[in-house]
C-alpha cells in the first residue's frame, strides 16, 4: 500500500479545497480529474481531486481518509480543468462551485449504483460514428465563402458571422460542421444556442443532414438520467456534436475542434446567478486555449463583439442577402400613435393589415414583451394601485387564472372584488399584456385562429413546442408572444409583424437598453418574410422620429451600432471600459448600504474607480433591500487584480449582509 493527499474541490463557499489522506495499490494511482467521494461536514459528498500531493500543510490529526476514488469514470481532462480554474479565478468564486455543479447529479451523488448503471447502459451502446450529410442544399457565394472560412481554419481564429435576418447561418454553420467532422474522425464540435425553445429546430435539422452522427443536447429540461447519458457520450468523446444553452459551454469535449455560438447577442448567454458568467467570453477563452476556430453569429452582433470585429481582433464574415429566392427583408414602417389612436392596443393601421394577411391566409406575429392581462390595476375613487407588498413592483393582472402576481418574488393574491382602501367595486386594468391584446383579437377577428406564446401559456413542459409547431403546420393565424417568440425561429409562412409597444426601452436608465431594444426589434421583425413572400413590419410609436427606430426601418445595423460605440467610448462605458457591481441585500437598505461603503473604503488601488453605493433600481424584492456598488478601470488585468484583492478582504468582513460580486454585469 502506498499513500499520497489528494486535494479535492468541494461544492462549497469560500475555500473550496480541502486535503484528504489516500492509501492505495500499487497499480491504482489516483489522477487529478477524478471525482473521489470523501467525509464532509458529517456527510459524505463528492467532490474533484485537483491535485496530488506528497505532503500536506493540514495538521496530521485534522486530515481524514478519503472514502473511495471512483475510478469507473475517466478522469476529466487538465484542460476542463484549466477552464473551471480561469472562471472560478475570473468571476471570483471558488474553484468547487464551479467545476461540480455542471456535473450531472448522478455522477455527484454518494451512491455508486446509478453510476455502475449508466456505464454499463452506454457499453453496449452503438458508435454511430458516420458523418456523411445528406441533401446539402448549395450554398450561395456569401454563404460558402463563410462556410469555406470556419470550416477551414486552424488554430485560434475567431469570427463574427455578421449575416442579416434569414440569410443562412444555419446552413453556413452544418456546412462547417461537415467540413471539420470530414477531415478529423474525432472532432467534436459545441453548439450553443440562447434559448432551450431553439434547440429542437436546430436539432431537427442537425439529424437531418448527419443521420448517422451521435449528437447529445445539454440543457436544463433534461432529466437526471438523460443528462446523465449525454454528458458522459461528450466526456467520453462519442458525441460528435453537442448542442446546448449556455450550461453547455462547462461540459467535458476532449476533442473539441470548433465553437459554435448562435445569436452570440443574446442576453440569455450571461448567467445571472451563482457563478455569473457570460458563456460567450468563456467560448471565446476554451477556443483561445485550445487553439481551434470559434464563430459568433448574429444579425444584430453585441456591441463588444461588434468592437473586436471592426478591430480586426474578430474576422469579420458577412451575410447581406436572405437565402431564400426572391426574399427580401421586409419594409418596416411606422404607425405614428400620436395619428392613428390604437383600439384595444391597435392602431387602424395594424388591424387593417391584420385583415389583409387573414384574407390571403398568411400569418402575422404580434410583439409585445410584456406577458399577463394589465401590468397594474388601480382603484379611480381613491388612486388605490395593485402594489406588491414585498417588493418595488406592480402585482400583475392575470385574469384567466384570477390572480393578481408578483413577477419578482411570486406572491399571488386572487383579484380583489373591491378597492382594499375605499370600498370601491370598480377596479382598473391599466396598460395591457399579451392576455388583454389575445382578448382583444379575439373579439376584432372571431374567425381568426389566434395563439399567445410567453411564459405562462407554456409552463408545461413540452406545451412551448407543441405551440412553435402547430404555429409552423399552419394551424395559426395570429400568434401573440413575448420575447419567446422574437428570436431564431424560422417561421416560414409570416408575412406580417405588429410591434406593439417598445417606446417604454427608449428611456430606460440602462445604457444598454437601447442596445438590446434594437436588436430585438431587428430579430423579431426578421421572423416575417422568411420563405420569400413580401412582408411588412409595423412598429407602433409615440416617438416616430427617434433615430432608433429610423435605424430599424433601414435595417441599418452598422452605423447604428457605429454611433452607439462612439457613445460609450466618449462616456467611458463597455467595451471600453471594464466593470465589476458588488450587490447587497440586508432587509434595511440602510445595513446595505453601510456594507458597501466599509467595501468601497476598504482598498485602494491604481487606474480602479470605486463609485459611491446606489440603492437598486427595483429596490426591494421579497422583503430584502437591495443596493450596489459599481468598480470600473480601463484596463482589465488591474481590475482582476483588484477583484482578487478585494474579495479577500470582504469575506474577512464577515459581515451578515448578503452580496455578490459580478464580474463584466449586462444590467446595472
Ligand atoms: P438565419 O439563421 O440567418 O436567420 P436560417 O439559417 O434560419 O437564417 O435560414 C433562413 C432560411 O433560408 C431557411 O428556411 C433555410 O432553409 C433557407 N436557406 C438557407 N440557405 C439556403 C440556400 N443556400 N438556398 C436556399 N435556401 C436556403
Ligand atoms: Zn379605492
Ligand atoms: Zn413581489
Amino acid at each position: 500500500m502506498a499513500h499520497c493527499f489528494l486535494q479535492v474541490a468541494l461544492d462549497t463557499p469560500l475555500n473550496s479545497c480541502f486535503d484528504y489522506r489516500w492509501e492505495y495499490e500499487a497499480g491504482a494511482e489516483p489522477v487529478v480529474g477524478q471525482l473521489v467521494l470523501v467525509p464532509f461536514a458529517r456527510r459524505e459528498v463528492v467532490g474533484l481531486i485537483v491535485a496530488i500531493k506528497e505532503n500536506s500543510e493540514v495538521p496530521v490529526d485534522k486530515l481524514k481518509d478519503a472514502i473511495a476514488v471512483r475510478s469507473q469514470l475517466s478522469p476529466l481532462p487538465e484542460r476542463w480543468l484549466a477552464l473551471a480554474r480561469f472562471a472560478a479565478d475570473y468571476y471570483q468564486r471558488p474553484l468547487g462551485e464551479v467545476a461540480l455543479p455542471g456535473l450531472p447529479k448522478n455522477l455527484r451523488v454518494p451512491k455508486t449504483v446509478a453510476l455502475d448503471r449508466a456505464l454499463k447502459k452506454l457499453a453496449k451502446d452503438a458508435h454511430p460514428h458516420d458523418p456523411a450529410p445528406s441533401n446539402m442544399p448549395a450554398l450561395n457565394p456569401a454563404q460558402q465563402e463563410a462556410a469555406d472560412a470556419i470550416g477551414g481554419a486552424l488554430g485560434f481564429a475567431p469570427m463574427l458571422l455578421y449575416g442579416v435576418t434569414g440569410s443562412g447561418k444555419t446552413e453556413v454553420y452544418l456546412q462547417a460542421c461537415a467540413q471539420v467532422l470530414a477531415r478529423d474522425p474525432d472532432a467534436q464540435i459545441l453548439i450553443l444556442v440562447p434559448e432551450i425553445n431553439l434547440t429542437p429546430q436546430l436539432e431537427g435539422n442537425i439529424r437531418a443532414r448527419f443521420p448517422g452522427l451521435m449528437l447529445a443536447t445539454l440543457h436544463s429540461s433534461l432529466s437526471e438520467g438523460e443528462r446523465m447519458l449525454h454528458w458522459l457520450a461528450a466526456h467520453q468523446g462519442r458525441a460528435r456534436i453537442v448542442l446546448g444553452t449556455r450550461l453547455a459551454i462547462l461540459s467535458s469535449l476532449p476533442h473539441l475542434r470548433l465553437i459554435v455560438i448562435d445569436e452570440e447577442h443574446d442576453p440569455s448567454y450571461k448567467q445571472q446567478e451563482g457563478l455569473r458568467y457570460s458563456a460567450r467570453d468563456l467560448a471565446v477563452w476554451r477556443a483561445h486555449q485550445l487553439a481551434i476556430p470559434i464563430v459568433l453569429g448574429s444579425a444584430t452582433p453585441s456591441l463588444e463583439s461588434w468592437h473586436h470585429a471592426q478591430s480586426g481582433r474578430y474576422r469579420k464574415l458577412e451575410l447581406r442577402e436572405r437565402a431564400v429566392r426572391d426574399a427580401v427583408l421586409p419594409a418596416v414602417k411606422l404607425v405614428d400613435l400620436e395619428r392613428d389612436r390604437p383600439k384595444d392596443g391597435l392602431s387602424s393601421a395594424l388591424v387593417a393589415a391584420l385583415r389583409q394577411r387573414l384574407d390571403r391566409g398568411e400569418q402575422s406575429l404580434l410583439f409585445l414583451n410584456r406577458r399577463g392581462y394589465a401590468p397594474v390595476i388601480c382603484c379611480d375613487a381613491c388612486g388605490w394601485i395593485s402594489n406588491c407588498t414585498r417588493c418595488t413592483a406592480f402585482m400583475v393582472l392575470h385574469r384567466p387564472e384570477h390572480r393578481l402576481r408578483c413577477h419578482h418574488c411570486s406572491l399571488e393574491l386572487r383579484i380583489p372584488r373591491h378597492c382594499p382602501t375605499c370600498g370601491n367595486v370598480d377596479l382598473q386594468p391599466l396598460g395591457r399584456g399579451t392576455q388583454r391584446v389575445e382578448e382583444g383579437l379575439q373579439a376584432m377577428f372571431p374567425e381568426a385562429r389566434i395563439l399567445r406564446i410567453d411564459a405562462d401559456s407554456t409552463r408545461l413542459k413540452g406545451s412551448a413546442q407543441a405551440a412553435f409547431d402547430s404555429v409552423h403546420r399552419g394551424e395559426v393565424d395570429i400568434l401573440v408572444g413575448t420575447q419567446m417568440v422574437a428570436k431564431g425561429h424560422d417561421f416560414k409562412k409570416l408575412t406580417l409583424v405588429g410591434i406593439l409597444n417598445p417606446d417604454t426601452a427608449l428611456f430606460s436608465q440602462d445604457y444598454r437598453a437601447s442596445e438590446r431594444l434594437f436588436a430585438q426589434l431587428m430579430q423579431v421583425a426578421g421572423r416575417a418574410g422568411r420563405a420569400g413572400a413580401a412582408s411588412e413590419v409595423l412598429v407602433q410609436t409615440r416617438y416616430a422620429s427617434h433615430p432608433l427606430y429610423g435605424a430599424v426601418m433601414r435595417h441599418d445595423y452598422d452605423r447604428f451600432a457605429g454611433s452607439l460605440l462612439a457613445e460609450r467610448r466618449q462616456a467611458g462605458l463597455p467595451p471600453y471600459m471594464y466593470q465589476a457591481l458588488l450587490r447587497a441585500e440586508a432587509p434595511a437598505l440602510a445595513d446595505a448600504i453601510a456594507f458597501l461603503e466599509a467595501a468601497r473604503d476598504s482598498l485602494v488601488f491604481e487606474a480602479v474607480t470605486v463609485n459611491d453605493p446606489i440603492p437598486m433600481t427595483m429596490t426591494r424584492v421579497h422583503n430584502v433591500d437591495r443596493a450596489q456598488l459599481l468598480v470600473e478601470s480601463g484596463s482589465r488585468p488591474a481590475l482582476q487584480a483588484f477583484l482578487r484583492e478585494w474579495v479577500e478582504l470582504l469575506r474577512a468582513m464577515k459581515s451578515r449582509v448578503r452580496w455578490s460580486l459580478e464580474v463584466d454585469p449586462l444590467d446595472i
